[in-house]
């Protein structure tokens, strides 16, 4: 049995009373949280900082870690949709080459506390990685087709994904990629799903303007990447509201994850929020592709529906959670730390249905436990303890 202390500790929504002490058996889970009790005293192990539950990445492209260092930075995401494909298609990767820049990726978050991840995939390039894993997945098996024509065969084409995932022991369920990719017949197929087998669902938001442009039928750039794509697009009229607006009808009563949101409005987030959306950012990203991050304020009032991750290496330099945070703490005065905790442990846990394993302090479980510090209002991952 350990005891340990710290001079505050987190317990993925708020602070614990002065003084908690963990209680932790020999299989890293915990038994109890105690208050600080001389008999005990001998016993406890004190550490310098914060202790926080292990970190949950809320969105992830585990297979598209073979692309570090790949794309060039800040074309806008149609420009960067284009390099990815092409990278995908032409760059010449082994399938043994994608399955070894996986494993590190992987190996990497574990390293700097993270222990659970909502993570997409296309295909299953991912899949025997995530089995061998420490981390534990949630993989969004993503779903994409923009003629509504095709909405039949692309779910089709999904599905089978998510059944060998599945039959791996691997939590899963069915996403569609953004609205500018996804018809809304396509987005409805797949909600009514993920709702019937209770499953959370996640959908890239409103992360360029371009998307907004595209909605509200006004000259956009996606023109081109429809081109290169050699998609026909003439059918497509703009419904000549927001992306978000007009998709949302598609959801009721279920988990639903909005990635980015960097272009949103306050009534966008309003709408959102009335569905109980989780909004999910990922600011490295935003940085890389679009060179803009939300305008945080908006979202000041739905403190316990935010949440972070670091989408993929294709538009990141790292898997690194606490980084993200720091660029929000860095750029915005919104969220207190704790808040910023929140969005990096309960919260995104919550998002990806593993709420009852990870993200906070749940006796009889080894949710891992993290020791940070605060340092000129950035946060500093120490190491992990569990
Ligand atoms: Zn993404």
């Amino acid at each position: 049995m350990r005891f340990l202390g710290a001079n505050k500790i987190f317990d993925g929504r708020q602070y614990l009373p002065e003084g908690s002490v963990l209680v932790v058996d020999s299989q890293n889970k915990l038994k109890e949280i105690v208050p600080a009790a001389f008999e005990i005293q001998d016993k406890l192990e004190f550490f310098d900082g914060i202790i926080t539950p292990g970190f949950v990445n809320a969105h992830c492209h585990l297979e598209l870690s073979h692309l570090k260092g790949k794309i060039s930075k800040h074309t806008g995401i149609p420009g960067f949709g284009k390099q990815v494909i092409m990278q995908r298609m032409t760059g010449g990767f082994t399938k043994e080459h994608i399955h070894e820049k996986a494993f590190e990726a992987d190996a990497e978050m574990w390293k700097k506390g993270i222990v659970a991840v909502g993570d997409i995939s296309n295909a299953d390039d991912s899949f025997k990685t995530k089995q061998n894993s420490k981390i534990k997945y949630h993989t969004f098996v993503e779903i994409l087709g923009l003629n509504p024509a095709n909405e039949n065969m692309m779910f089709e084409l999904g599905l089978p994904f998510l059944n060998l995932l599945q039959s791996l022991g691997l939590n899963g369920s069915l996403a569609p990629h953004a609205p500018y990719s996804t018809s809304l017949e396509l987005i409805k197929r797949i909600a009514k799903y993920d709702r019937e087998n209770n499953l959370p669902l996640s959908i890239h938001n409103q992360e360029t303007e371009e998307e907004t442009k595209f909605f509200l039928g006004k000259q956009n750039d996606f023109k081109g990447l429809y081109e290169f794509l050699k998609a026909d697009i003439s059918w497509f009229k703009a419904p000549r509201v927001s992306s978000l607006e007009y998709y949302l009808k598609a959801f009721q009563d279920q988990k639903i994850v909005l990635v980015h949101n960097t272009f949103s409005t306050k009534e966008d987030i309003e709408m959102a929020a009335n569905k109980n959306c989780f909004f999910c950012f990922c600011p490295n990203a935003n940085l890389y592709i679009e060179s803009k991050l939300p305008d945080y304020t908006l979202f000041k009032e739905h403190v316990n529906t935010l949440c972070l991750g670091t989408d993929s290496l294709a538009s990141n330099d790292d898997l690194d959670l606490i980084a993200e945070a720091n660029v929000i703490l860095k750029n915005s005065n919104t969220f207190s730390v704790e808040v910023i905790l929140q969005m990096m442990t309960f919260n995104n846990a919550s998002a990806i249905n593993l709420e009852n394993e990870f993200g906070s302090l749940i006796p009889g479980k080894n949710a891992g436990l993290n020791l940070v510090e605060i340092e000129n209002g950035q946060l500093n991952f120490i190491n992990k303890i569990i």
